[in-house]
């Protein structure tokens, strides 16, 4: 079935009598190419586990589904799934796994025990943009050993995603994403290859997890308020915007921290890289520990 041609869209959509619905971020992908592209980058064996964020009617899923041993298909609308059940009938039996589910709330670790057992699992999804960032942290967070992670997300995002420290859109999802892996982009896909087209043009991002984190904090909690810290109030200095993050610190003891792992104290968080916010946030866990 050709899920990208939008008179089969429309047909699937009312024969079901479903609505695009956008508290949902419903935004279907019409262009084949795109799909097949971003299907490719999903991982680099065919043996792999496919996670798909959000099916839809399932355009992406089909062409996972003859690219990889399995697929895992998380639906948080329930009108879609017998639409799903349908439209992915063809697929190589067995393959597609669909579950209903909103992926924010279902214990992942459970979910895919069994695919890490038999192998390398990747996460692919053509996310909603009101929920990006939220699933993306889930997902890092989770500390699944996940292969890749797939998104296609808002270009702007993207470009934060993506930041080089030192930029003006390197932020502390840019900082805090470094810590579990390597983004990539891969390629922009315009509205118009949307079904509603969105508002704005997207991106698609690979982000592949260390496997071995190159550098390892004391403390997770502490390199995490410290970031937040740091970009919290962007336009003030390191010293000032930390004092406001741990204010059972001293701020000139800040300031020696700062010069003691190498920075001037005028220096703004965002020219810090993961590895000087380990470095900084070792100090801050260790003084605040004595
Ligand atoms: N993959 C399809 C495509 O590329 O055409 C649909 C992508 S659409 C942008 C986002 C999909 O994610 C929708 O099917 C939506 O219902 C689903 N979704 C939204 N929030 C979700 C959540 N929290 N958990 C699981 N699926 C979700």
């Amino acid at each position: 079935m050709n899920l990208t041609d939008i008179r089969t869209i429309k047909d699937v959509m009312s024969i079901y009598n479903i609505h695009f619905r956008k508290e949902f971020g419903q935004n279907f992908l019409t262009n084949i190419s795109v799909v097949e592209d971003i299907a490719d980058s999903c991982s680099d064996t065919p043996d792999a586990t496919v996670l798909e964020i959000g099916p839809g009617i399932g355009v992406l899923t089909q062409e996972l589904a003859f690219r990889y041993r399995k697929v895992i298909a998380v639906e948080i609308d329930n009108g879609l799934i017998p639409v799903l059940r349908y439209t992915l009938q063809d697929c190589p039996e067995g393959v597609v796994n669909i579950v209903h589910a909103d992926v924010m709330k279902v214990d992942l670790a459970e979910l895919l025990a069994p695919a890490f057992a038999a192998g390398k699992v990747s996460v692919c999804a053509n996310l909603p943009y009101y929920i990006t960032t939220p699933i993306l942290m889930a997902l890092l967070e989770s500390n699944l050993p996940f292969e890749y992670i797939t998104i296609m997300i808002q270009s702007e995002v993207a470009d934060r995603l993506c930041a080089k420290a030192g930029s003006k859109e390197y932020g502390a999802i840019t900082a805090v994403l470094k810590y579990y892996g390597e983004a990539q982009k891969l390629f922009k896909v315009s509205a118009g290859n949307f079904i509603p087209a969105p508002k704005v043009d997207s991106t698609v991002v690979r982000i592949k997890l260390h496997r071995e984190k190159p550098c390892v904090p004391k403390d997770e909690e502490t390199l995490f308020k410290t970031i937040r810290a740091a970009f919290e109030q962007r336009r003030k200095t390191l010293p000032n915007a930390l004092s406001a993050g741990f204010p059972d610190i001293p701020k000139d003891q800040l300031t020696a921290i700062l010069e003691e792992c190498g920075h001037r104290p005028d220096i703004r968080g965002e020219r810090l890289d993961i590895t000087d916010f380990v470095a900084l946030a070792d100090r801050i866990y260790e003084i605040r520990k004595a």
